[in-house]
Order: structure tokens, then sequence, then C-alpha cells
């Protein structure tokens, strides 16, 4: 399967992930300067292609939206390019304590982009914000706004993004669409807190971390809404496990079915259950 970028405004591009994989977006100036926000080192051949055939001239910023590898793996890249790289404080923290155990626990099936890439390795963002910031091109103006419920929600970084001339709200992790999330990583009770406040943002397109986009505020909002039940349903049957009310099996069962059934990235409902009773993230 090949990821396939589509043009969500006149200025707004997104690279949308194959079968819930990573996306990344692309917002151009009028100069044909480019903000991509998030980047994964091996997927690099894809985001080249991206800013290529939106005939994006340079890139002027990489943001990263959080810690994760799939979005800050080609931070070394971008950074030998000299191009300046924006993320929370947040963001930063969980790299520069945790990164470089998951960076080469991620690289490991992928020897080969040690040698394509001599000297590779974890690369921390250099613009760092606390709460707020603002990243302008010609014509673009980002607002920036770290979302980490209590420095934790899905990770220690959420980010959002809100493109003010197309109305575009760049969502990072917070926010999955039509795939099961990865929720190992995260303190599920921050995460919900923290979707409280996206129902009340304003767009005409939303893009998730992974899933497809979305146009309209109305369906958006049934977007945030089916993450945060999801969400809350899962914790809730967590909990009942760990009592050892219900067994580990019957929330499997429970979240692959019935209004879930229909989601992808099926195999993460093992892993994201296994994860927390073994306590190891939570
Ligand atoms: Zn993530």
């Amino acid at each position: 399967m090949e990821s396939t970028i589509r043009q969500i405004s006149k200025s707004a591009y997104v690279v949308i992930g194959p079968e819930g994989a990573t996306n990344f977006a692309i917002v151009k100036g009028n100069d044909g300067g480019a903000v991509l926000v998030d980047a994964d080192i091996r997927r690099i051949d894809e985001v080249e292609e991206a800013l290529r055939l939106t005939g994006s001239s340079r890139v002027a910023y990489l943001v990263n939206t959080h810690e994760h590898f799939d979005h800050t793996s080609a931070n070394f890249y971008f950074a030998q390019r000299r191009i300046p790289i924006v993320a929370s404080a947040g963001c930063l923290g969980a790299m520069r304590d945790e990164g470089a155990f998951d960076f080469e626990r991620m690289l490991k099936p992928v020897p080969e982009l040690y040698q394509r890439f001599p000297g590779l390795h974890l690369t921390l963002p250099d613009v760092v914000f606390d709460r707020t910031t603002e990243v302008r091109l010609r014509g673009v103006t980002l607002h920036l706004e770290y979302r980490a419920e209590n420095g934790h929600s899905h990770s220690k970084g959420d980010t959002t993004l809100y493109f003010a001339e197309e109305e575009v709200f760049i969502a990072g992790d917070l926010l999955y669409t039509e795939v099961h999330p990865v929720t190992f990583f995260g303190n599920i009770s921050n995460w919900l807190a923290a979707l409280k406040p996206l129902f009340q943002t304003h767009y005409k397109h939303l893009v998730p971390g992974h899933g497809p986009t979305v146009d309209g505020e109305q369906s958006g909002k049934a977007y945030f809404k089916k993450m945060h039940d999801y969400l809350e349903d899962f914790y809730g049957n967590l909990q009942e496990v760990k009592s050892g009310r219900k067994s580990k099996e019957e929330i499997i069962k429970h979240m692959q079915g019935g209004a879930y059934a229909a989601l992808g990235k099926t195999r993460m409902v093992e892993r994201n259950i296994s994860q927390f009773l073994t306590g190891k993230w939570f």
C-alpha cells in the first residue's frame, strides 16, 4: 500500500499514511517555502516526493507534534539541512529523557538506514516553546498549542496546530480516525481531559495523526467524540480487567467488535491491553 497526498485547502497538503500509518502535513507559504509537520526517517522518500509534488521549494520549519519516533525520527535529516525544528518543551524533555532507547529500538528492523544516513541519531528540536507559539511564512500563520494535560496525554509533547488563514486544524496523535489508536505510551484519563477543549475548536478541515482527514467542523466534532468515547470505554474496561471482573479476552473481543469492528490496525488492541496490564508504561 502506498501513501496518498491529499490537498485539503489552497495551501495545505497531507501525506496520508497507508493503513493508518502516520500522517505528515505540508503548509505552503506564498513564496514556496513550507512548514512540514512531522516526518519519519523510514518514509523520507515519501516526504521528499510530497514536497516536490506540492511545489514546496524549501522547508522553512519542521514541527514535531510530539516525541514519538514515527513523528520525529527525520529530525536528523532536516537538522543536517539546517532547518529549524519546532516542538513543545514537553516533547523536548521526553525525547531527551527517553528518546534514545526508543530510537535504537525502532531502527533495529531497518539497520540499512544507518548506512544510508551516516551518523543517524536521535536529534532534538531546537526551537522550543512552553504553552503556545506562532510559526509564520508569507501568507501563513500557524498557532501552536501545547495540549498534554498535566504534562502527559497521548504523549508528553502533544501539540496541535491551527493554520488560521485556511482554517485547518492539525491534531497530532490526540486524534486517530478510522483506526485503533496507540494508547500504551499515554495517560488515558489525561488524554480524555485534553480532548474536552478540542470539542470547542473551529476549523474547516481536520488532520488526525493517523487515519483519513476530515472536512467540516461538525464531522470533526463527531470524530473527536468517537475518540473520546473509545478511550473512555477502553479505560473503563481496563479497570474491570485489573480488578478481575472481566478477562483480557473479553475486553479484546469488545474493543474489536460492535462500534469498533470497522476500525483498522486491529492488532493494536491486544498490544494496548497487554502493555497496560503488564504495567510497563502505566
Ligand atoms: Zn504518537
